[in-house]
């Protein structure tokens, strides 16, 4: 293992890397300062989609993790307003409208209402048109009630609907919140769409931000991935060529690793001792 890496960008997690609910994870509040020192882009990257960018930011500057909001961010929520624009171009000559429901929090509504288009509405009611593309989106929520319940029954007994996840985890370190993976499990059913990581979705996400900052030149070997889970962070960053990072601050328990057939390039016990490899 070699002590030093050269490392021009840092793709960060933030639930169980940054942050646990309200908490900063010890050492984290002067990170970014770290890594502006070393002229290293950080960007934070996030499966969440409950709250909006703006939210997200004000917590973490609460939290003195971040000074300001110029560490780009990227959450599932804006990968999933990519994804539909996208799906919706791409397909614009096999249908008239796309009739899409939102299960989610106001992060994930906030960046679907945002897309601007004629084609697009949103709905909790299934429509029967051939010339109709039904699409129901699963975040994550606070509370599960009998009326989402109700209205994701409808949509999912339609073989149709499209399935479209924010993301594929099975535990968050709060666990505050229902995610789609539990939802779809009750009904015995699997998304046909994940734009969460370690999906191909969000990391085309990741290249366009690159690329939009003109970074897209750095060799995938001088990216590193940090993560708290192996099967989204630490999946992901290996299948992009990039370095990884576990680190123990989140859901990942050492003995956890020898469930996995891949491992990441360094565990840590939390981000602050990154500086040791760095
Ligand atoms: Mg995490």
């Amino acid at each position: 293992m070699s002590p030093k890496n050269i490392v021009k960008c840092i793709l960060c997690d933030m639930d169980g890397v940054l942050r646990i609910g309200t908490q900063p994870i010890p050492g984290v509040q002067n990170i970014f300062y770290y890594f502006e020192e070393l002229k290293i882009q950080p960007i934070i990257i996030t499966n969440e989609c409950r709250y909006t960018n703006k939210k997200v930011y004000d917590d973490l500057k609460n939290m003195k993790i971040l000074k300001d909001d110029t560490i780009p961010l990227i959450t599932s929520a804006n990968v999933c307003k990519t994804w539909l624009e996208n799906y919706m171009y791409s397909n614009n000559f096999r249908y008239d409208k796309f009739n899409v429901c939102v299960i989610g929090e106001k992060g994930l509504q906030e960046n679907i209402k945002a897309i601007k288009s004629n084609n697009l509405s949103i709905n909790s009611v299934w429509e029967l048109d051939n010339r109709t593309q039904n699409i129901i989106i699963l975040g994550s929520l606070f509370n599960y009630t009998e009326n989402h319940k109700k209205i994701i029954k409808q949509w999912l007994s339609n073989t149709s609907t499209l399935i479209v996840k924010t993301c594929d985890d099975n535990a968050d370190p709060e666990s505050n919140c229902i995610l789609p993976n539990t939802i779809l499990h009750k009904f015995n059913k699997v998304a046909d769409v994940n734009v969460g990581k370690p999906d191909i979705n969000f990391s085309q996400e990741v290249n366009r931000l690159l690329k939009q900052m003109d970074l897209s030149h750095i060799d995938s070997n001088e990216i590193m991935l940090v993560g708290d889970t192996m099967n989204t962070d630490i999946k992901m960053g290996i299948g992009l060529g990039y370095k990884t990072t576990l680190v123990l601050s989140g859901n990942t328990k050492i003995y956890d690793l020898k469930t996995y057939s891949y491992s990441p390039d360094y565990i840590l016990p939390s981000l602050d001792f990154i500086k040791k490899i760095l």
